[in-house]
């Protein structure tokens, strides 16, 4: 906030925004680009469209590069200072040095175990068989990462479906590109409860788990190359994560979703390209859910009964559509004013060095030992930068935290089976998730989102418009980019 002085308006937000990295809208906003690293007060910043990159060489184990990292922190080149404190690291964990947007890529880990064509996944009643990876044809889906058409005879039948839910859809328009400041009107409507803008949250909405100490543990926007390398370290500590699967990506790693779910992981829905679902007419959100719940089925033959909204952008409408799609929204949790973002994903675009991510975690672990119920937090698995940080630090500890940590995914922390997880398997209009969405996070669960602060200027309704600003040109290259997963 301190270079607010600089002349340019669109520097001025830019700016504002690397500032303020740590803000829950922009979990994925540069997924399909990589945004400009903070420049110094005064400067302007430009976007620079790259590439995921590949794994340097094909899964030969463990990174060869072995030493014990520091446990405290050391200043990044940015000249600011940042100070953290952890319990214990992973002995073999990349150096925090090398943790950059433009470190070389390491190798990615072999999947633990191939599943089987047709094994039954004994730990869910009721399952059916595994489906054949193979016959997961990208020519039979939406091109990846855009968003689905809305005419297609599957999308008109997903729109019978939820005109035939018995949930009723609001009748709002879709929010306009440029997020909370560019809405302020809709943002003051206690109506649309926008949880971007406000924390407004329903009922229906998970945003923690009920007991203190309980960790709702979540990676987004996989699978990806390293997510088999974050599967193996979840697999030596016995922890199970709820995994939120962009629809395109299991296309891509099919064989990568179908470990996850017969390792005891829950799946869940994140959508079909990522955008911010308010923005979206009703039938285009309804693709983007379709389209995911259906791919995750073709390839586990089950079908998620969670979705997490990306950038967790959500209001009444897309609240409705998902609830009438069988969906009940996750998303993380917000205590005070603190959001329970590591802003993880930031590493790998070169915005929010790994320090920075240490110290978000430190403050979500102090935010948390406030709470008088448990916390979901937001990481991700789709870069190998968080994969790192989540199994080199943030998940030792964690592990080592006293009192400890009982981490679990969402579905668990909420006391439920896995198979609860799954429209096949649980049905969330019979038995829904419980509500446990009252509590320390700045709910308003009447619908009221006065009682939550909405049309109060929020700093984070910066982030939205200078994340669209910074982001849009180079949205276009980075899909195409995209498509190289
Ligand atoms: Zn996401």
């Amino acid at each position: 906030m301190k270079s607010l002085f600089v002349p340019s308006a669109i520097a001025a937000l830019a700016i504002v925004a690397a500032a303020l990295q740590d803000d829950a809208n922009l979990e994925y906003k540069s997924l399909h680009h990589r945004a400009p690293r903070p420049q110094a007060s005064g400067s302007t910043s430009s976007t620079t469209p790259v590439t995921l990159p590949p794994p340097s060489s094909a899964n030969t184990g463990a990174p060869s590069t072995s030493v014990s990292p520091p446990l405290t922190s050391t200043p990044p080149p940015q000249s600011t200072s940042y100070s953290f404190s952890l319990a214990s690291t992973n002995p073999t964990a990349v150096p925090l040095s090398l943790i950059t947007a433009s470190q070389s890529s390491f190798p990615t880990l072999p999947l633990a175990s191939t599943a089987t064509v047709g094994a039954i996944p004994t730990f869910i009643s009721g399952a059916p068989a595994l489906p054949n990876p193979a016959t997961i044809s990208p020519a039979n889906y939406p091109a990846l990462d855009k968003p689905p058409p809305t005419d297609s005879a599957l999308v008109q039948q997903w729109k019978e479906e939820v005109a035939n839910s018995g949930v009723s859809i609001p009748d709002h328009a879709p929010t306009n590109p440029g997020g909370c400041l560019n809405n302020t009107a809709i943002a003051s409507d206690p109506n649309r409860c926008w949880w971007t803008c406000t924390g407004c949250q329903d009922s229906k909405d998970i945003t923690q788990c009920p007991d203190p100490l309980s960790w709702g543990l979540t990676y987004d926007d996989g699978p990806g190359y390293y997510t088999s390398n974050l599967l193996q370290y979840l697999d030596e500590k016995a922890l199970k994560s709820t995994f939120f699967v962009v629809g395109s990506r299991a296309i891509s790693f099919p064989a990568t979703l179908q470990a996850q779910y017969m390792g005891q992981h829950q799946i869940a829905v994140h959508t079909w390209s990522h955008p911010p679902l308010t923005t979206l007419s009703n039938d285009e959100i309804i693709a983007e859910l379709g389209w995911t719940k259906k791919v995750i089925k073709d390839v586990l033959g089950v079908t998620p009964n969670m979705m997490r909204p990306p950038f967790g952008d959500i209001d009444n409408r897309v609240r409705a559509i998902s609830l009438a799609m069988g969906l009940t929204p996750v998303i993380w949790t917000r205590n005070a004013g603190s959001t329970f973002d590591t802003d993880d994903f930031n590493i790998h675009n070169g915005v929010t060095p790994v320090q920075k991510v240490l110290q978000n975690w430190q403050n979500i672990l102090g935010s948390a030992s406030t709470l008088d119920h448990g916390f979901i937090v937001l990481e991700h698995d789709l870069f190998q930068e968080s994969v790192e940080v989540a199994t080199g630090y943030i998940l030792p500890d964690a592990l080592a935290h006293n009192p400890p940590f009982k981490i679990q995914p969402v579905v668990s922390c909420l006391g439920r089976s896995l198979g609860d997880g799954y429209i096949e398997t649980n049905n969330n209009k019979t038995n829904p998730p419980p509500n446990v969405s009252a509590g320390g996070a700045p709910a308003a669960s009447d619908g009221d989102a006065t009682k939550s602060g909405a049309g109060r200027q929020n700093p984070l309704n910066f982030m939205v418009v200078s994340t669209l600003i910074v982001g849009v040109s180079g949205f276009a290259l980075g899909l195409l980019a995209m498509l190289r997963v």
